[in-house]
């Protein structure tokens, strides 16, 4: 992709980030992960070249790849997609600054059994399903406090920082609006518990999500359209 299209695109993305942030709160600083999985090494190299430090992937594989690569980059990753099992070991070794998608209290026991051998820490937001959607991961809102707080009993090589959730996937507002809120009110009652991250927008959402108090974006086609 030609260098100016990526520097505009991240410019409109930016200026509509502050501009939402600004109409809820002028001290609300937002972050933006810039979601890389649909586009090439190249595009990532240049995304840094103009500023960009945080990437995020949805598969370990790709993720480990592309650390590897671009290893002599200070580039933050993030790993935002749902976690297998069998690729913990993987995903602990590439050492990511932040997981994402922590959906289950059986996920958090294997990750910390594997987590104790390796004697490392993990950064990571507990996932939830705000829309109650099947098709999506992520514990449900009804529960999401007691798991949040029973991980951070029962698992202290895991260091949850606070909550993520992809919004309602529908074209009605209000209730994308709704699950945002739902998220919202439940990182809020996890600031006690040492919460700081509120990880929700995408491309479609994350004006609403910024609104409904996000400060974390994932952003990935409008950064990489043509
Ligand atoms: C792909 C993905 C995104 C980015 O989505 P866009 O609509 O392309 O901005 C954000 N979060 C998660 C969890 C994703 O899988």
């Amino acid at each position: 992709m030609n260098k100016e299209i990526l520097r505009k695109n991240l410019d409109d993305v930016i200026w509509k980030i502050e501009k939402a942030r600004l109409e809820v709160n002028e001290h609300q600083i937002v972050h933006m992960i810039a979601v890389s999985k649909y586009t090439t090494v190249e595009n990532i190299k240049t995304l840094y070249s103009l500023g960009q430090r945080a990437f995020g992937e949805n598969h370990v594989q790709q993720l480990e790849a592309r650390a590897i690569e671009l290893e002599n980059l200070p580039l933050e990753w993030h790993m935002i997609g749902t976690l297998q099992k069998n690729k913990i070991n993987k995903l602990l070794d590439i050492k990511p600054s932040l997981f994402q998608a922590l959906d289950s209290i059986e996920l958090a026991r294997e990750l910390e059994k594997k987590l104790i051998n390796k004697n490392q820490t993990l950064n990571c937001l507990l996932e939830i399903n705000s829309s109650n959607e099947s098709t999506k991961s992520g514990v449900s809102p009804q529960s999401a406090i007691e798991t949040y707080l029973q991980i951070t009993e029962i698992c202290p090589h895991i260091k949850l920082q606070g909550v993520m959730t992809i919004g309602a996937h529908t074209d009605d507002t209000k209730l994308i609006q709704n699950s945002f809120e739902t998220t919202y009110k439940i990182y809020e009652k996890l600031q006690s518990a040492g919460a700081n991250i509120c990880s929700m927008g995408m491309s479609s959402d994350f004006e609403l999500a910024i609104k409904c108090g996000s400060n974390m974006v994932r952003i990935g086609s409008s950064l990489f359209q043509e």
